[in-house]
């Protein structure tokens, strides 16, 4: 057996954990820049983070100007508020976009931000954060990845340095219950890729495949209540906690050419990340099993389910795919294949692989 596994983060899970265990963030210093979007307004989760800080006279300035899928630009205004400000800390609250914003926010507000952002070393010097999700889907609660929209090169990328792990993750659902339909359906699937990503990854080892499984558990169980639209708190619950498992997953293992293609359809054509990771991973595990079904039947039997079962499943969830002609499928194949994830699955991935899978997933 052998397995290297890293999991920083303090987490903390249930009904109003984040007034609960405000003494949690007194240590992180005087003043904290609020990194959210506009629906943590509306869910509850900004007014809590704002009144654990108040409890312990801790001052906090607001940036709620992260869009979905965050610019550079976004994140070097919230840097420049963040020093403006005098952060001794950056909290998180919101979707995968604020999180991701609120790592490269902490790490330009030390670091500064001259030169590429995608390209430069990424110290330790990092302000501390505490990330509280308001979607049950990216992990990136837990993960050391933030996704940012790489103009120059057309793409998502993501930059990651141990020192991007939050130092807390507060897990309440009742965040999600604002979440519609299709933004709840959307980020589950992506957690789901995250989890089947996670055990073809080449640094897949006995830990994390264990937390994937358990991943798909949870999140798998409520697929009718995902299908019916119908999400208890407890449905909300349970997706959170899986989605946060999937994270942890992905914190250990990387993700694999799912992500890479995704960001094409995302990039281009503003298909929801979790949605763009669902339209293709069916196909994906086809050729996957073709290839190499040692190393894919762990994954169906994790998911409890054939191809075909599995594809019927989620084009279930996800209703009427999109679709696009076939010269700007070969020109997505030809850009995924250059995205570091495909060396970063074990099943090895051609560009012809990929044109395959975006074909009969997207094609028209
Ligand atoms: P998101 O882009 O953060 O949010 C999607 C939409 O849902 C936004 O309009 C958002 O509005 C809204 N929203 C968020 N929480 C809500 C709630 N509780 N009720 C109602 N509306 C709510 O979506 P996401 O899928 O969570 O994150 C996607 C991003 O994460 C992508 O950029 C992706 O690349 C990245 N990602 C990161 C990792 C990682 O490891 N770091 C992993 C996977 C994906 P507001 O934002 O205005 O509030
Ligand atoms: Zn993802």
């Amino acid at each position: 057996m052998e397995f290297n596994f890293y999991m920083p983060v303090r987490i903390v899970a249930g009904e109003n954990c984040v007034r609960k265990n405000a003494a949690l963030f007194a240590p992180f210093g005087r003043s904290a820049l609020i990194v959210t979007g506009k629906s943590s307004a509306r869910n509850g989760s900004l007014a809590d983070v704002q009144a654990a800080l108040a409890s312990n006279g801790q001052a906090y300035a607001v940036y709620d100007q992260i869009p979905p899928n965050p610019t550079v630009g976004s994140v070097e205004e919230g840097a420049r508020i963040a020093r403006e400000a005098g952060a001794s800390f950056v909290v998180a609250v919101g979707g995968g976009s604020p999180m991701d914003a609120a790592k490269a926010i902490a790490m330009l507000a030390r670091q500064g931000s001259e030169g590429s952002i995608f390209t430069r070393a990424i110290g330790a010097d990092v302000l501390p954060m505490v990330h509280v999700p308001t979607t049950a889907g990216t992990g990136s609660e837990v993960t050391p990845y933030a996704i940012l929209n790489n103009d120059e090169k057309q793409t998502k990328t993501s930059i990651s340095a141990p020192s991007l792990f939050p130092k807390i993750a507060f897990l309440d659902a009742r965040y999600t219950q604002s979440l519609p339909r299709s933004e709840t359906v959307n980020t589950a699937v992506d957690a789901i890729s995250h989890a089947v990503e996670g055990m073809l990854s080449v640094r897949a080892g006995t830990l994390s495949d264990a937390v994937a499984r358990e991943s798909l558990h949870w999140l798998l169980g409520e697929y009718d209540a995902l299908r019916g639209g119908e999400l208890s708190p407890r449905s909300r619950q349970n997706l959170l906690y899986g989605a946060t498992l999937a994270g942890i997953v992905i914190a250990n293992t990387g993700t694999t050419p799912v992500h890479g293609m995704g960001y094409c359809l995302t990039y281009f054509h503003g298909v929801p990340h979790g949605r763009a990771n669902g339209l293709l991973l069916p196909a994906f595990l086809r050729v996957c099993l073709r290839k190499d079904e040692a190393r894919t039947a762990p994954v169906f039997a994790a998911l409890g389910m054939g191809p075909a079962e599995f594809s019927d499943r989620i084009a279930a969830l996800l209703g009427a795919r999109e679709t696009y002609d076939d010269a700007t499928l070969h020109d997505y194949a030809r850009r995924a294949a250059a995205n570091k994830n495909v060396r970063n699955c074990a099943v090895l991935m051609e560009e012809g692989d990929l044109y395959g899978v975006f074909r009969s997933s997207v094609g028209a």
